[in-house]
């Protein structure tokens, strides 16, 4: 910190890893050769087919290069989908804990966000009764985000079938943001909701991007793919707001596209590594409760056993335990979790033993 305290953040919601070197090179290339002009707002030919590839190849779905929008991140596709399905008072169901953006920018579009809570007893995993309940004669969409930040959830193929048969009887539009699906533990195998069936395929908007994946956070590109008309309207409305993602960083996204497999395997089993370390270390903290997540890098224990004598809430235990612990968390009820607490272990397993320790030592004084 810039007072030279000795804080341990478990805030970061990115990869803690340099970006590939042959990713860095394709950008640095594309500089030196004067790749530096407008390009498409779409995205360039060439990037917009890399994605169509992946995801025939990694996720079964098949778009046309036409279908795919390229943007300055998957934060700015969900704006664009927004922007581009949402009339005023359009309700969009969010299924609680939810990454806080999307909230935020329903309303920027004009719409409701609708919450349908998920406990963390079933692992945060929404109950069809739950969601079903919560249509209107004004829903419009869903937005469904497995693995899922901030609880690492990953739903199971079964909830997957049940969302899709929801939005297919209300005729609702479902935004799967699947920005962390190559980081999964245990064998877990990612489904993307727009490859179960032609039906939902065409009501879908599938997002993602590199930032995760490919520790690219800096870079900014993200896309959206979409049935015809709604990727045109994405891509006018981009067209008048910001153009094209950077012109010599869509170079470097190829090149990440491209990259095998493989490459980043190292990254996802390190990760792994950290969170069962994470897991192991918050359970043994008398009244910590939470399952292991399945994805993503983040923790979100139920610290509610700390709460109601001299602190009343979640945010009240995030700044005790910046005050007094020296470490950053994020109160859960910043995703609507409260009595929970999150914490990215995008960070150094030396770091994670030390902060929990400090963790445990706070929250001793307080129990
Ligand atoms: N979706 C989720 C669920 C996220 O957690 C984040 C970043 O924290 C994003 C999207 C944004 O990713 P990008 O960096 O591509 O805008």
């Amino acid at each position: 910190m810039a007072e030279g305290i000795d804080v341990i953040s478990f805030g970061a919601g990115e990869p803690d890893f340099n970006t590939p070197e042959p990713i860095c090179k394709a950008a640095i290339d594309a500089i030196n050769q004067g790749f530096t002009k407008y390009t498409p707002s779409a995205g360039i030919p060439e990037l917009r087919k890399a994605v169509v590839n992946k995801l025939e190849n990694e996720n079964g779905l098949k778009y046309t290069p036409e279908q795919v929008v390229v943007s300055c991140g998957a934060k700015h596709s969900v704006y664009n989908t927004m922007q581009v399905l949402l009339d005023p008072g359009d309700e969009v169901i969010l299924i609680a804990p939810y990454w806080m953006t999307y909230a935020d920018q329903v309303r920027l579009a004009g719409g409701v966000p609708v919450v349908v809570a998920a406990s963390s007893e079933s692992g945060f995993i929404p109950e069809y009764d739950d969601l079903k309940a919560a249509v209107t004669n004004r829903t419009k969409a869903i937005i469904v985000n497995s693995p899922s930040n901030p609880t690492g959830a990953v739903l199971p193929r079964e909830t997957l079938k049940q969302i899709a048969a929801l939005a297919l009887k209300y005729s609702l539009w479902v935004v799967s943001d699947e920005i962390y699906e190559h980081l999964l533990y245990d064998g877990e195998k990612h489904t993307s909701l727009a490859s179960l069936g032609s039906g939902i395929f065409d009501q879908t908007i599938t997002i993602n991007g590199c930032s995760k994946s490919y520790a690219m956070t800096g870079w900014r590109i993200g896309y959206a793919a979409a049935p015809l008309p709604i990727a045109k309207a994405m891509s006018n409305f981009q067209d008048q707001v910001t153009s094209n993602p950077t012109s010599f960083v869509q170079k470097g996204a190829v090149a990440a596209l491209n990259l095998p497999a493989s490459s980043m395997e190292a990254m996802r089993v390190e990760f792994e590594a950290r969170r069962d370390l994470i897991h192991s270390l918050l359970t043994a903290i008398p009244g910590v409760k939470m399952q292991k997540p399945k994805g993503a890098f983040y923790a979100f224990p139920d610290i509610s056993a700390y709460l109601g004598k001299d602190l009343q809430t979640d945010a009240d235990l995030a700044t005790y335990l910046l005050d007094e612990a020296k470490v950053a968390t994020v109160p859960g009820s910043v995703f609507e979790g409260s009595g929970h607490i999150r914490l990215s272990y995008a960070t150094s397993r030396s770091d994670i033993e030390k902060g929990v320790a400090r963790i445990a030592e706070a929250l001793k004084r307080i129990a």
